[in-house]
């Protein structure tokens, strides 16, 4: 594997240091943006960049927002930095698509193994992807197309949603799984590689945001059903 690129979306000078010289260490190339803007900036020069570790508290615009957009058009790797009493940040965070999250104040040991599985995980997971693509380009099921290479979901109408990673993730191994059960822990672990916790609501936040896209055409059936106390399935009819 070639050397990881890393970048770093903190203002605190102190943070984002300690952070640079714990990755280069262990022989990460670190880039490095004070907010929003300088992110989206070095995100546009470069196309390489494997992971984004992001503080919350930023300037301008907040990281949890700065997130949702990064997943509506990304799918760089994601972990957040929070404070240590605050449950609501983490909670949200990973709602909204992070891959994980550290608090303050971090330890370097264990910060370096958190973002070395990150890494392997996405990187197993794009030749999962290839994979999948080499065998299908799409898939077909009650009008709607969902689109490998693009990881898009077309509606019927020719409406195109592209989807964040959890939401992709999640419709293909639906799909991949027609009719049978799901889990809130096996989709999590699909979806993000993380083991089911008390107040994780990643998967039903996940699946309100499917059932919105599916809901775009009127009266439209029902693709994946709620089974109480269980979890969900998938029961659209796949061409
Ligand atoms: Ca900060």
């Amino acid at each position: 594997m070639s050397t990881a690129n890393i970048l770093i979306v903190e203002d605190e000078l102190v943070t984002r240091n300690m952070l640079k010289s714990v990755f280069e260490a262990e022989g990460y190339n670190v880039l490095e943006a004070n907010d929003g803007d300088q992110m989206q900036q070095i995100i546009k020069e470069n196309s390489n960049i494997n992971l984004i570790i992001m503080d919350i508290n930023l300037p301008g615009k907040n990281g949890l927002l700065l997130a949702r957009e990064l997943r509506e058009n990304q799918n760089i790797a994601l972990i957040f930095l929070t404070g240590r009493d605050n449950e609501v940040d983490k909670i949200l965070g990973l709602e909204i698509g992070a891959d994980d999250y550290i608090t303050k104040p971090f330890n370097p040991r264990e910060l370096t193994i958190r973002i070395r599985n990150l890494l392997t995980r996405t990187m197993q997971e794009n030749l999962y992807f290839e994979e999948v693509r080499e065998k299908v380009e799409n898939y077909k099921f009650n009008g709607w197309t969902l689109e490998i290479d693009s990881r898009s979901l077309i509606s019927p109408n020719g409406d195109l949603f592209k989807l964040p990673r959890s939401e992709f993730r999640a419709i293909l191994h639906f799909i991949e799984n027609p009719g049978k059960i799901q889990t809130r822990a096996e989709l999590l672990l699909k979806m993000t590689g993380r083991e089911l916790k008390a107040h994780d609501r990643t998967v039903d936040v996940t699946i309100r945001r499917i059932r919105k896209h599916f809901e775009s055409i009127p009266e439209a059936p029902e693709i994946i059903a709620t089974i109480h106390g269980e979890g969900y399935r998938f029961c659209g009819q796949i061409e």
